[in-house]
């Protein structure tokens, strides 16, 4: 937990969201600005700032994440339709909360070409 961090007090319930998920390891809930029907964010209850500090041991969680994103993608019945996973990381990609978290959108077609 770091203390200064929204995504580990949403984790620790310091902080009120919409909760959608929670076991062992993750916490999803939905974005607080979704850019579609279907915006949720996963996150590893344990502070990880980005893709840039993952470390060997911190494999298995992020398959976890994948994996919760793709239950819930499926709960959210937009597994059929499609969906984007999206993991900004620094200041090019947008990257505005430290707390590595995976963006599960879908529910409406996206743009082409990313980027
Ligand atoms: P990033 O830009 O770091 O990839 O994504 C951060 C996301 O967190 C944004 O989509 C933003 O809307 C969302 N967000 C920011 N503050 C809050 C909040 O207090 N609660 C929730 N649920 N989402 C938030
Ligand atoms: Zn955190």
């Amino acid at each position: 937990m770091s203390d200064s961090c929204l995504f580990c007090k949403i984790v620790s319930g310091e902080i009120q969201g919409t909760i959608v998920f929670r076991d062992d390891q993750a916490t999803a809930f939905r974005d607080i600005n979704p850019v579609g029907p279907t915006h949720i964010l996963i996150v590893p209850n344990r502070h990880v700032a980005s893709v840039n500090v993952l470390e060997s041991d911190d494999e298995q969680l992020m398959g976890h994440l994948f994996k919760v994103a793709g239950q819930l993608a499926n709960s959210e019945g937009i597994d059929q339709t499609g969906y984007r996973l999206i993991t900004n990381t620094g200041p090019d990609a947008g990257q505005t909360i430290f707390h590595i978290h995976v963006h599960l959108i879908g529910g409406q077609p996206m743009k082409h070409p990313m980027g």
